[in-house]
């Protein structure tokens, strides 16, 4: 309540520094129309020169609330703003859009080894230097830690990318010399845009880049990597498997995503509307809606789950509230204006299983980089893929694969042991030999828990 009070008093008291900038301004150019032999007396110029002193006063203002104060440049929150307002000015008019997530390469080592002072004056240069690099266009903000974020209006993910491979450069060639120290810096960045389809979203442009620039230091940093959508009827993307293989391994997904579907379907299908019971109408509605504005197969689908699924929360809601005929007591209502997070929380656990997709994906890298897809070593490979990598190898070698027969327990430790270091993490050996080196009892069927840690 206090928050949103203040919240509100600081919208108004902006808005009314707007509308006073804007006067303020006015006037300014009014009398410079009239010029110094003008018709304006001393009282008015008097009057004319405070007003002008009070537009400058708040364009420092409002300066000081949209810059990042050690960098110099746009602040988190008004880069955010200003892609949102950029991602509605592009799907309105169908134009190109894209946008760069600079992150510096092991930013942390600067700090340790230098200090924290040098690492904000680097931070500082560096964000100068991007500042200094961009088009009159484009804009840059600090959007993390050492993150930077460069929007590009009017600009396709392969013109962002060049702009952005050029920062990249210039950068990494350029040494800076801060407190007698000559520190060379790397940036990777991830790019994520569209070329004028009008179904930009803020939440899914940054983690696009983010998904890019994650790979971007996978493949080694000080490069820049573009986000590749993977092609949803493809399936497994550019991956040299027969056609049959991929639509059936596509296919999996389908039908994993309609189980989960179908089962929190049925856990609402026995109550009523009001109580969160789903409604075809709704989804006809909103499903109807979302194809007339022309977005994607895919997201109609997904606002039609959505809208189906809109008030599971409510399961999670008393039904003597629910079905009250009276009013709601102030508590009673804090109690209802729960469900939309409670149902994001539900949704939210269903959809955990994407966090495996990346332990998936580098499960086969080798300790020592010379694993596969992306040849990550050690500490840049996600530790739940260390771990997967060692269990994997072990029951292989236990249980025998078509081309290789079975092994014992003795020799499968062996293995491990010759592998440690090489394509395994060595403490994650240690580990396995301490808890299990007189052998794995033999495990019942495979489940997942589904509790939470
Ligand atoms: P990489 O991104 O290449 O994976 O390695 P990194 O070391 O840059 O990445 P990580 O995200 O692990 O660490 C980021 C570090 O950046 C953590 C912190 O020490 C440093 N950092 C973040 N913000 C600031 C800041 O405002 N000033 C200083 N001096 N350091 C900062
Ligand atoms: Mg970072
Ligand atoms: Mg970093």
């Amino acid at each position: 309540m206090i928050f949103g009070a203040l919240a509100f008093s600081l919208f108004v008291g902006r808005y009314r520094a707007r509308r006073l900038a804007r006067v303020a301004d006015q006037l300014a150019r009014e009398g410079a129309a009239i010029g110094p032999t003008g018709k304006i007396g001393y009282p008015d110029q008097v009057l004319l020169k405070s007003f002008e002193r009070l537009a400058a006063r708040i364009a420092d203002v409002e300066a000081m609330a949209t810059t990042d104060v050690l960098t110099g440049v746009l602040n988190r929150q008004a880069t955010l703003k200003l892609l949102a307002g950029e991602i509605e000015r592009a799907n309105r008019y169908a134009r190109p859009l894209s946008i760069a997530l600079f992150d510096l390469d092991h930013f942390k080592r600067v700090n340790d080894a230098h200090g924290h002072v040098v690492g904000d004056r680097l931070l500082a240069h560096v964000a100068a230097r991007l500042q200094a690099s961009i088009r009159s266009v484009d804009a840059i903000g600090r959007y993390g830690g050492e993150e930077f974020l460069l929007v590009m209006p009017e600009t396709d993910t392969e013109g962002a990318a060049r702009s952005a491979e050029n920062i990249r450069r210039l950068v990494a060639s350029t040494p800076m010399t801060l407190e007698g120290v000559e520190l060379v810096v790397t940036l990777s960045a991830g790019i994520a845009g569209s070329a004028g389809t009008p179904s930009l979203a803020l939440t899914a442009l940054l983690h696009d880049a983010d998904v890019a620039l994650y790979t971007a230091k996978s493949l080694g940093r000080d490069q820049i990597h573009t986000y590749q959508a993977i092609d949803e009827d493809a399936g497994v993307a550019r991956a040299p498997i027969d056609a049959t293989a991929r639509s059936q391994a596509t296919q999996l997904g389908r039908v994993a995503l309609d189980a989960a579907n179908q089962r929190l379907l049925a856990a609402l299908s026995q109550r009523p509307g009001w109580a969160g019971g789903p409604s075809e109408l709704i989804a006809r509605i909103a499903s109807d809606m979302a194809r007339a504005v022309g977005l994607p197969d895919g997201d109609v689908e997904r606002i039609r789950a959505a809208s189906l699924l809109h008030d599971l929360g409510k399961l999670a809601i008393p039904d003597e509230i629910l079905s009250k005929p009276g009013e709601l007591t102030a508590t009673e209502w804090r109690t209802v204006t729960e469900h939309p997070k409670i149902g994001q929380v539900v949704l939210e656990q269903a959809g955990a299983i994407r966090d495996a997709a990346e332990i998936v994906l580098h499960h086969h890298e080798w300790f020592d980089g010379r694993g596969y897809p992306h040849g990550l070593k050690q500490a840049e490979i996600p530790f739940g893929s260390r771990i997967v990598a060692v269990a994997d190898a072990y029951e292989a070698m236990i249980a025998g694969r078509p081309y290789k027969s079975s092994m014992t327990h003795g020799q499968a430790i062996d293995e491990l042991r010759r592998g440690a270091g090489i394509q395994f993490d060595p403490e994650l050996v240690d580990l396995f030999l301490m808890l299990y080196g007189r052998g794995v009892p033999t495990p019942r069927r495979a489940t997942v828990s589904a509790r939470r840690h």
